[in-house]
């Protein structure tokens, strides 16, 4: 029987870089294929981003999202996880280079799957992410969580000292796409039915929640209909809905917007929260030199139409990185795409004829707006309502990743929905600033540990035995001499 340490050095070996839909799909997609499948990713889970935020707003815990890659690979003998950021793609050698904490590993390859995703885009005011998180990690969710929660606690805090707390319990989200609906419609949930009865010295309920956005419409790619649906329900909620609005500055109190008539207007607030527009992972610059296949504005990268790169068979790109037929950067475009892949390495292994083009099969599109309401768009039938809710509800229970991820999401949405509780509501200081402080050292996070070589593990041994050894000999004659408890001064 093969075991996971096993490899043939004839075996053909694919790299899939990113452990999100793509990477785990496309690695699942290679299970019965005599291939090495090793999976890169910065993280060690694998990350159900649609529903992130409910981790943001103490619904779900961040466990039932986000698996461990290796357990859920732990049973497919033929692929291994790496933990490590891509820095580097050779696409000559055909070699990555990866790192950890100043640790680096280079890995061979004879296929390349690269599903690096995407990340925040703040439309070059890169500077707004410092006050106005994105959503789009589990260090992002907890950190909001911590903010959203934190501004709450800070409210009370003021009040009670009879100062103005508006600023504090006032949360504006910047983009009206599914995201920024779904987080506005959370909040507001949050301030009028969760905390209602928690605080004393303010009424959560007076709570302002503010969905900003420049486009004229809520949820553009659901159409004029549904979007218009969408707003009315939000604002039935008591989420303030300002279109045509781009935010022009954002800083620790608040952020500044500007309408299309030159008027601008200031809003006092401290938790932001950022859902708006998106940008290609950084590894498209590095393929995109080496292919000449042209960028997008948001920095998706051109493959053909079998999601390879010009002149590299053996490379696909499938996800969030890629721009082709107008595919939008959803889960199923990255689902099917790395499946396609999956099944085009092996059949050419097996010497099967190429499948032809990649087509994405719409399942459609949906969004929570808030417990019992959501909109739905599949093909040309459009659904709001507790319907829609229902379908959303159907649809991600099937796609949690894992039995337990499953039944833990299932109590809480019935703690959550049915009741009115949240169970993931803790929060720590480190949640909210150990970003900002990681940010402030040169290195990141490695300037926190030894670096490689450094360490004498057998020095440090010795010295922390020695230390053991006296404490356990001075535990003993304490207790023999009888000295437990005896006055000492
Ligand atoms: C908040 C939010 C809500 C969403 N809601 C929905 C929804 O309701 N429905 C829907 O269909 N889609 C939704 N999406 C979009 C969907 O999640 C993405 O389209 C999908 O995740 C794309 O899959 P991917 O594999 O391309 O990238 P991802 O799933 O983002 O995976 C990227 C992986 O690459 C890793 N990675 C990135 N850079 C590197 C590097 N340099 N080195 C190593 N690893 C790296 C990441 O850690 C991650 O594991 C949502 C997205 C977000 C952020």
């Amino acid at each position: 029987m093969a075991t996971p340490t096993d490899h043939r050095p004839d075996r053909h070996r694919v790299v899939v870089i990113g452990s999100g839909f793509g990477g785990l799909f496309g690695a699942k997609g290679l299970k019965g294929a005599d291939v090495d499948v090793t999976v890169i990713a910065k993280t060690t889970h694998h990350l159900f981003q649609p529903l992130l935020y409910q981790v943001a707003t103490g619904i779900l815990s961040e466990g039932s999202i986000a698996p461990p890659t290796r357990e859920v690979l732990a049973h497919q003998e033929n692929a291994k996880t790496l933990l490590g950021e891509v820095i580097d793609i050779d696409l000559e050698k055909k070699l990555v280079t990866s790192e950890v904490l100043g640790r680096r590993t280079v890995t061979e390859y004879d296929s390349l799957l690269v599903a690096a995703g995407a990340t925040q885009s703040y439309f070059g005011n890169d500077h707004f992410a410092t006050h106005a998180p994105g959503m789009k990690s589990i260090d992002d969710a907890l950190e909001l969580r911590g903010r959203i929660f934190g501004a709450f606690e800070m409210a009370e805090l003021g009040a009670s000292k009879g100062d103005n707390v508006d600023h504090h319990l006032t949360f504006v989200v910047v983009g009206a796409g599914p995201t920024g609906v779904e987080m506005a419609g959370q909040i507001a949930e949050l301030a009028h039915r969760t905390l209602k009865h928690d605080f004393r010295a303010i009424n959560s309920r007076s709570a302002r929640v503010v969905l900003v956005d420049a486009a004229a419409q809520v949820l553009p790619p659901f159409g004029a209909k549904l979007g218009e649906k969408t707003k009315k329900e939000l604002e039935n909620l008591g989420v303030e809905v300002i279109l045509g609005a781009m935010v022009t500055d954002v800083d620790e109190r608040g952020l500044t917007i500007a309408f299309k008539d030159g008027r601008t207007e200031r809003i006092d607030s401290v938790a932001k929260i950022w859902a708006a527009g998106v940008q290609a992972s950084s590894l498209t610059k590095t393929l995109s030199e080496q292919t000449g296949a042209p960028l997008d504005r948001a920095g998706r990268i051109a493959v053909n139409p079998d999601l390879t790169l010009p002149g590299h068979p053996e490379v696909f790109v499938v996800g969030d990185m890629i721009s082709l037929d107008n595919l939008p950067g959803v889960a199923q475009v990255a689902i099917q795409g790395a499946k396609y892949a999956a099944k085009e390495i092996d059949g050419r292994l097996k010497g099967k004829a190429p499948q032809g083009p990649f087509k994405y099969f719409d399942k459609g599109s949906m969004a929570i707006i808030s417990r019992f309401r959501a909109v739905a768009m599949i093909g040309k039938l459009r659904l709001s309502g507790l319907i829609a809710w229902l379908m959303w509800l159907f649809i991600h229970l099937l796609y949690i990743t894992g039995f337990k991820g499953r039944i833990t999401a299932l109590l809480h949405w019935a703690i959550s929905f049915i009741g009115r509780g949240r169970s993931e509501r803790t929060t720590t200081v480190q949640q909210i600033f150990a970003r900002q402080a990681l940010q402030r050292l040169e290195g990141g996070a490695a300037d926190l540990v030894s670096e490689p070589g450094e360490y004498d593990a057998n020095r440090l041994e010795e010295d922390r035995r020695a230390e053991l050894e006296q404490q356990a000999a001075e535990e003993a004659r304490l207790t023999d001499a009888n000295e437990r408890g005896a006055k000492t001064r």
